[in-house]
Parts: C-alpha cells; sequence; structure tokens
C-alpha cells in the first residue's frame, strides 16, 4: 500500500528535480523565489518570510544566491503547504502566468481612455495627475500582480465607507445598525440632501449612511482611538502594511463641507442618530476616514480580504466575520457605484466601491480582490478606466456572479486548469464520436483537442463511433488519418469493435483504410 508520506516523498523528489541547480543537489534561493512569483506569491508575502530565514546565507557573504539541501527543501514543503500548493499548481488561480498575461492586455487597452476629468471640489484631489493609472489583483490564495503606479498613494474617499459599515456591524450587530441606516439604493447622487421614508439614511455606502456608520463605530470611546481603530483595521485588512493618512486633504474635506452638514443636521432634525451624538466629531472622523490614504499594492489585500470572507489571504487574521463581508458585498452590489450601481450590478454582477480620487474596489467572491486607481472621473463620480476595465474583464472571463447560468460560454474560467480543460475536452470529443456529431468533432478539432486522443480505459474516439455505428464519423477520422488499430485496455482495436457489434459497413472501411494506410500502431497516447 502507498502510504501519503510516500505521495509526499515523490512529490517532494519532482519539485526538487525541477528546481535544481545544475549538479549541484541544492536549490538555490533566486530560482526558487522565480518559481513561485510565477504562480504570484511574491518574495514579500508574510507566509514565506520564515522560509527564507533557511536559506543559508553564508553564500550572501560570497554574493552568490543563497541555497538550500534536499532534505532542508523536503522539510520546507511538509511544514508550509503553501508553498506545496503553488509549486504543484493548486492555487485558486493554477495558471498565473497565464491569466496575468490576459489581464495585462485588458489594462493596456483600458489605458488608452483618456475621458473624464478629476474631482475639482478640493484642490488635493484637483491637482492630482490625471494620467496615474495603477492596478492591483490578490487572489484568496494571496496569489499577487500589480501594473502601472501600483505604489503610489491616493486617499480612499468612498472607498472607506464599505469598511466602515463591517466595522459598524461587527461592532453593533445587523439589528441595531439597521435601526439607522437603511438598505435601499437611494436612486439619487451620493450627496443628495434626501433621507428615506423612516427618515434614515438609504445605505451606508452614501455620504449620509457613511456619516451614519461613523456615529456608531467604538463610540463609548473618544475620537482619537476611534479614529487608531479605523485606521488599525485598513492596515490589518492590507496584511499588517502601514497606511497613510493625508491631513491636507482632511483639512479640505472639513473646510468644504457644507453639503455634508446640511446632511448631518437633516439627520438629526429626523432623530435618525443615536442618542448624544456629537455631530461635528461625527462629521471630523467620517472626513478623516475619507483622508486615509494607501496604494492599489495594498489596497488589493484589503478587496482580497472581503472576498475571502473577511479573512487576510496573507496573514490568515480573521479581521470580520463572514456574515459582516456577506451584508457588505451585498449593499456594495446594489448601492456600490454611486449612481451607476443598478447598471454596474446588470453588466458586471460583483460587488465595487469606488471614490472620487478615482479609487475603485472590486471583489470577486471566493476568487480575489482588485484595487484600480485612475483619477479621472465621469459625470456619476466614477473611475472612467475603472469602470471600463471591469467591464473587459467581466466581457473575457466567467467572473459576473451569473455567468455560471449561462453554460458553456468562450468565457475564460481561470479557476481551472489547463490539464483539467484538456481532459474535459476530450471526454467531450469522445462523446460526440459515440453520437455522430459531427459538427462538435469539428469544434473540438479546432480549439487543439487530438483526435487520437483516449479515456482512462483506452478507448478513443475512433473506438466509440466504430461501436455505436457511426458511418461518417468512423470515415472522418480516417480521413484526419487517425492509428486505425489503438488498443483499448481490454485489448480491443475499433476493427473487433465493428465486427462485434456488426457495422458491415464500418468494418469494410476500417479493413480497407488498414490494408491501404499501414497506420494501425497499436499505441495510442
Ligand atoms: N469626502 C467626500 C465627500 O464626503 C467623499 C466623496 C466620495 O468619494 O464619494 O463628499
Amino acid at each position: 500500500m502507498i502510504t501519503t508520506s510516500q505521495i509526499d516523498n515523490n512529490t517532494a523528489d519532482s519539485l526538487f528535480r525541477i528546481l535544481e541547480s545544475g549538479k549541484k543537489k541544492s536549490v538555490d534561493q533566486d530560482k526558487f523565489l522565480n518559481r513561485l512569483a510565477r504562480t504570484g506569491i511574491l518574495p514579500d508575502d508574510p507566509r514565506i518570510q520564515e522560509l527564507l530565514r533557511n536559506f543559508r546565507i553564508e553564500e550572501l557573504k560570497e554574493r552568490k544566491s543563497p541555497t538550500i539541501t534536499q532534505a532542508e527543501f523536503n522539510e520546507i514543503l511538509k511544514q508550509n503547504a503553501l508553498i506545496k500548493k503553488s509549486l504543484t499548481e493548486n492555487l485558486v488561480i493554477p495558471d498565473f502566468e497565464a491569466f496575468c498575461k490576459q489581464v495585462e492586455e485588458i489594462f493596456q487597452d483600458t489605458k488608452k481612455n483618456h475621458r473624464g476629468n478629476v474631482a475639482d471640489y478640493i484642490p488635493q484631489l484637483a491637482r492630482v495627475n490625471p494620467d496615474h493609472f495603477a492596478l492591483s489583483i490578490c487572489t484568496v490564495d494571496g496569489q499577487r500582480f500589480s501594473m502601472g503606479d501600483s505604489r503610489t498613494n491616493f486617499c480612499l474617499q468612498s472607498s472607506c465607507k464599505p469598511i466602515n459599515y463591517c466595522l459598524a456591524l461587527e461592532e453593533l450587530g445587523e439589528k441595531k445598525v439597521h435601526s439607522h441606516v437603511g438598505r435601499e439604493p437611494s436612486g439619487h447622487s451620493f450627496n443628495e440632501l434626501t433621507l428615506n421614508g423612516k427618515g434614515l439614511p438609504h445605505n451606508p455606502m452614501i455620504n449620509a449612511g457613511a456619516m451614519m456608520s461613523c456615529s456608531l463605530i467604538d463610540r463609548q470611546n473618544n475620537i482619537a482611538d476611534r479614529f487608531d481603530k479605523v485606521h488599525k483595521t485598513w492596515e490589518a485588512l492590507c496584511g499588517d502594511k502601514a497606511v497613510s493618512f493625508n491631513n491636507a486633504v482632511y483639512l479640505s474635506e472639513r473646510q468644504t463641507a457644507d453639503r455634508n452638514f446640511a446632511l448631518a443636521y437633516f439627520m438629526r432634525e429626523k432623530h435618525a442618530f443615536p442618542e448624544h451624538t456629537n455631530l461635528t466629531e461625527t462629521l471630523e472622523f467620517y472626513f478623516q476616514c475619507c483622508s486615509i490614504e494607501s496604494c492599489t499594492y495594498d489596497l488589493a489585500v484589503a478587496a482580497a480580504t472581503l472576498a475571502n470572507a473577511g479573512t487576510n489571504p496573507l496573514t490568515g487574521n480573521v479581521i470580520f466575520k463572514p456574515s459582516t463581508v456577506q451584508n457588505c458585498l451585498s449593499l456594495m452590489l446594489s448601492c456600490g457605484m454611486y449612481d451607476f450601481s443598478g447598471e454596474f450590478a446588470f453588466k458586471i454582477g460583483l460587488p465595487a466601491k469606488s471614490g472620487v480620487s478615482g479609487a475603485l474596489m472590486l471583489v470577486i467572491p471566493n476568487l480575489m480582490g482588485i484595487s484600480i486607481w485612475s483619477p479621472r472621473l465621469d459625470h456619476l463620480g466614477n473611475t472612467v478606466r475603472g469602470v471600463e476595465f471591469c467591464e473587459r474583464l467581466v466581457e473575457r472571463f466567467s467572473f459576473h456572479q451569473y455567468d455560471s447560468l449561462v453554460g458553456h460560454s468562450s468565457k475564460i474560467n481561470p479557476r481551472r486548469k489547463q490539464s483539467e480543460i484538456m481532459a474535459s475536452k476530450v471526454m467531450e470529443l469522445i462523446r460526440a464520436a459515440s453520437h455522430g456529431d459531427l459538427d462538435e468533432i469539428f469544434r473540438l478539432e479546432a480549439e487543439g483537442v487530438s483526435p487520437n486522443t483516449a479515456d482512462y480505459d483506452g478507448r478513443t474516439p475512433l473506438h466509440l463511433a466504430a461501436c455505436e455505428g457511426q458511418t461518417e464519423v468512423v470515415r472522418h477520422l480516417i480521413d484526419q488519418n487517425v492509428f486505425l488499430s489503438p488498443k483499448d485496455r481490454w485489448g480491443n482495436t475499433p476493427l473487433d469493435d465493428a465486427k462485434k457489434f456488426k457495422h458491415k459497413e464500418i468494418q469494410e472501411m476500417l479493413e480497407n483504410a488498414l490494408k491501404t494506410k499501414k497506420t494501425g500502431i497499436t499505441k495510442h497516447r
């Protein structure tokens, strides 16, 4: 009997052989890190820092790349499940390189779009270079990829709203939070002076609702600690990375806050806030949250935490409960994109939140988080390139939440391994041969599926066609010069099958072909 540890040892040996540097019987660090990076596991990933310490540093002193021996490598595989998953291409996007290539194409096409204008209601936003464009992706397995200005900071603005809502939910629960804020799209612009029929803000994704979330977070504490809580939450969401604060943005926001004050007074008049809410403090807290700064490189990890039901994929820390994230994503889907939310939910079918800085956070549940930044906005306040990127992405990949209902489509599903895709195509070809579906056979051949492939039992399309009396298919396969006498696991050839099931015409066709073509090779794979 084969034991699990034998399988593990075999895997370890094969992986070691792939990574081994010549005859040195060791793996060098650069090669190892390169290989991991191709699967999306980057050198700054906190999950591999401990492991990197295993590489011998003596070599570093001699300016050589440090190495590890086979025994050390085996130990690493035993202790670090991530490495094994990555090297055996078992992460959530198995062929990450191919996926990134496609994303890069979409990014470059989208970059050509120069429409829209930067927000100009405060000078700090009006002065931002409109040409910035950044994109970062982080999967729920922590595979990362970035393009453009992904290390340049920008302020969160409205993209802080979902997180404040999560914080309020975690602390007070759904019932309490929603006794102060609704969960319907407003049908009005984000800062419109309007409340719902109960005198409450329509939802937490617009200004009035976001101020309400701020009034609810950690209210027994002083304002400095309350801000600290939000700030620390963003750092945890970003994978324990430092997140900064733009004081100039904060001061400007505070100075140009008439509409937000009007909204706050309107809510106070309707007794929407919890008792003893300090209005000015609440508004300032809200402006501070909008002025938190980070870059797409880190914010993609925050988005991936939402995609991963509240657990950070890089640190493994649980930031929010899954039920909190579920509520938040539901409202991001219906209300996250200003007055374009309905259209976005229809076309893209994914939860997202944008902000007037040009930020966009897109969540593909159970798969990945995406952070995009491009400051030019459309007339509704959404980043023009951000929206275009999402449209193109969902056109190419089966990411829309209802794509699975459409069945066979030309969209790519990067969640599947190439080998799995090919295996399922082989099965489709064999099934088409047995049903006599020539159109399907042409289509699969055009996709590159070889008519000489066989299933687990060594049954080829020719076996099945001969067995089921599919004369036209047999004729086509002979014309394609397939192997005429492949043997299945019971030792039978297609000719044996034709005889057994008494398909005379097929029997003659095969006998003639065997005489003239002499391609009766018995090996079929
Ligand atoms: N600080 C902005 C405001 O309250 C946020 C705008 C936004 O990103 O939607 O007006």
